[in-house]
């Protein structure tokens, strides 16, 4: 049975809520539009799912609205009760979501052709249907399991370390190699071993992909596992002969390629040496173990509340220890204060800084910090050398200049911020011990010029912003 088109009024359908996804990306590539892109967004889905209801064929409304209903459900409960500290997980977690509806898509598709209307006139299955079905699940399974270790990885139930496999970059070139002859003699023997032995080599590569990336290469693999959920939506989109997910899939897992350059950019790393897996990981074993005694000075709110309030410049440099301590609000209203003495105040945000692609922006926005204070790391860097105060707050690896300097560290080679320039260092976070995602000692803590402001972030500001009322 050969699959007939949709009805015109569907394929209009489909394309209003194409370009509507298009304006919500638009959208939200600048803090000051993204609510209205989200708004852009929200109608296109509305739009995608209403028509795909009323031209439902596979499954009865009941079972449709019964489904809707558990997985909304779900999804409503997660999002009221997910801290956002714990969204870079939940992202992920979700992305293994879309990658493992791709392989049961396909899955579904190669046991029941029939009902998918993929069968060619020979009763068997369409050789192009067969080159997107091992496509599609080749790159759901990746997805599914590479995102399933970065899950791990993130929520610290595994370890962020790279774990390095002797030979990995042979295996993976191998196993990759493996999968694609597969899906080209699955276009000539549809029988069910091909299709499953795709499927475990697949699952199997996510994994591979995945274990050898640690420090700071993660932000690169979450954008690159959320443009793969793109593309395994898109190949979704054709085993279902379904317009929408095509864009949809299409448009994300593009975005998501171009995020991940651009990390990639930011981070100074080849984008094929961090998707070949395990860049930087002969390096990283050297990270904590080398903490020496050095001498170090404690600081307190009342001495960085007097030196900010008499310098001319801050710069503030936030990181994910901000966004653990919520300090966001709090943070803000010290830098009116300052702003109000006459100290001009600028936040400096580094591409990597927190767990998730524009995490500080997020919540400086929330914060309603003004966007026109707010500076990309290209365009602030230089302003360092001049500043009197780098007020350094939970941020630990983007600042960290063994990244210039030392070789054998999992994050050399990421640009970082010069804040050693800043005439007088505030750096505050819980204790000495702490150390960034990347696990390495830094520098900074032991420089002249710097102070350590050992508390909570949010703890800190709020006694700051005591000390310059009085
Ligand atoms: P880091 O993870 O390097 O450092 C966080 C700092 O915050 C630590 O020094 C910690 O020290 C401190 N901290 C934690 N909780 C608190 C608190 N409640 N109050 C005060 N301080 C606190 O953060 P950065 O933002 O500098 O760097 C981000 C790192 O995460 C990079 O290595 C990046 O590669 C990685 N990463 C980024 C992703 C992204 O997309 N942005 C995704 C995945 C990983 P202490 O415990 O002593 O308080």
């Amino acid at each position: 049975m050969e699959h007939a088109a949709p009805p015109a009024w569907v394929m209009l359908a489909y394309l209003i809520s194409g370009v509507f996804f298009i304006l919500a990306l638009r959208g939200l590539s600048s803090p000051a539009t993204s609510q209205r892109g989200n708004r852009f967004g929200m109608a296109g889905m509305l739009i995608a799912v209403v028509t795909t209801l009323v031209t439902h064929e596979l499954a009865s409304l009941p079972e449709i609205v019964g489904a809707i209903a558990i997985g909304g459900g779900i999804g409503w409960v997660t999002a009221r009760k997910i801290a956002m500290t714990d969204m870079p997980q939940l992202v992920a977690a979700f992305h293994s979501l879309v990658g493992m509806a791709a392989v049961l898509v396909a899955a579904a598709a190669f046991l029941n052709p029939e009902a998918f209307g993929i069968n060619g006139s020979d009763g068997m299955i369409n050789p192009v249907s067969r080159v997107e079905m091992g496509l599609g699940i080749a790159i759901g399974a990746i997805t599914f399991s590479g995102s399933v270790i970065a899950f791990l990885k993130l929520a610290g139930k595994m370890s962020g370390a790279p774990i390095l496999l002797p030979l990995r970059h042979v295996i993976n070139l191998g196993t990759l190699a493996a999968i694609l002859g597969l899906v080209g003699y699955f276009t000539i023997d549809q029988s069910p071993w091909v299709f499953w032995t795709i499927t475990a080599l697949s699952f199997l590569i996510g994994f591979l992909l995945i274990i050898p990336i640690g420090g700071a290469d993660m932000p690169v693999v979450v954008s690159m596992l959320n443009s793969y959920s793109g593309w395994a939506a898109a190949a979704m989109g054709f085993t279902l002969h379904n317009t929408a997910m095509i864009i949809t899939g299409a448009l994300v897992g593009s975005s998501g390629a171009i995020l991940s350059y651009i990390m990639c950019r930011a981070m100074n790393r080849s984008f094929i040496s961090v998707i070949a897996g395990g860049f930087g990981a002969e390096a990283a074993a050297g990270g904590s173990e080398a903490k020496e005694q050095r001498p170090w000075k404690r600081g307190s709110a009342e001495d960085a509340a007097y030196m900010m309030g008499q310098a001319d410049s801050v710069i503030i440099v936030p990181g994910y220890g901000m966004a653990v301590a919520q300090a966001q609000h709090v943070l803000r209203e010290m830098a009116d204060l300052l702003k109000k003495e006459g100290v001009k105040v600028k936040y400096a945000i580094h591409p990597v800084a927190g767990r998730m692609p524009g995490h500080m922006n997020v919540l400086l926005a929330e914060a309603s910090v003004p966007y026109d204070e707010v500076f990309e790391l290209e365009d602030i860097n230089s302003e360092f050398a001049q500043a009197d105060v780098a007020f350094i707050i939970g941020a630990n690896d983007v600042v960290n200049p063994a990244a210039k300097t030392d070789k054998s560290s999992p994050i050399y080679g990421m640009p970082v911020f010069d804040v050693d320039k800043a005439k007088t260092v505030f750096f505050v976070k819980r204790s000495m011990g702490g150390v960034g995602y990347a696990g390495v000692d830094n520098d900074v803590f032991y420089m002249d010029q710097t102070m350590m402001l050992l508390a909570d972030a949010k703890k800190m500001c709020e006694d700051i912003v005591k000390a310059l009322q009085h």
